[in-house]
């Protein structure tokens, strides 16, 4: 699953998907290229993993500024905010996800256990080049789970994926 991508601008999700042509002005050659689309009225905010944040305009493209995955060199993209900061994360596969030291694979989405220092259950929104990940937790009122507003870093060998008990039937 990937995750969510959001604007850059805005910081929503970008649900549509367009394809775009134009004239690169430099080298005279046509492009075409798909990206997703913001759906803010008036934002011209394109995403997609060639280019990085773009703004296309009458065929032109101009630049967002770019986070680079260093080890991909390819531009990352917004997938969550976090007291109103974007969290950034690369797409690329080997990125999303990542071995602890037990061998178990964490990945981007899913639910994990933090075994230390914390303890709870927590969603994975980035894993960064360093290991790091930044995770919400998840609570339960009774009626299902949901995000509570309580953000950690925690380096990927500090977290095992979660597996729900058994119910007792
Ligand atoms: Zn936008
Ligand atoms: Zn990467």
């Amino acid at each position: 699953m990937q995750p969510e991508i959001l604007c850059d601008v805005h910081l929503t999700a970008m649900t549509l998907s367009s394809t775009a042509t134009g004239i690169n002005t430099r080298r005279k050659e046509a492009w075409s290229d798909t990206f997703r689309a913001c759906a803010e009225p008036g934002c011209h905010t394109h995403f997609n993993r060639n280019k990085g944040y773009v703004d296309i305009r009458d065929s032109r493209i101009l630049d967002h500024k770019h986070n680079w995955c260093r080890e991909h060199k390819e531009p990352k993209a917004i997938v969550a905010v976090r007291f109103g900061q974007p969290v950034w994360q690369c797409l690329h596969e080997s990125c999303l996800s990542r071995k602890n030291r037990l061998g178990e694979t964490i990945r981007v989405g899913q639910i994990v256990r933090a075994t230390h220092p914390k303890h709870g259950r927590f969603r994975i929104w980035s894993i960064g080049e360093d290991g790091f990940t930044i995770l919400q937790m998840v609570g339960n009122r009774g009626e299902g789970e949901f995000l509570m507003d309580l953000w950690e870093q925690i380096p990927v060998d500090d977290l095992s994926p979660f597996i729900p008990a058994p119910s007792a039937e």
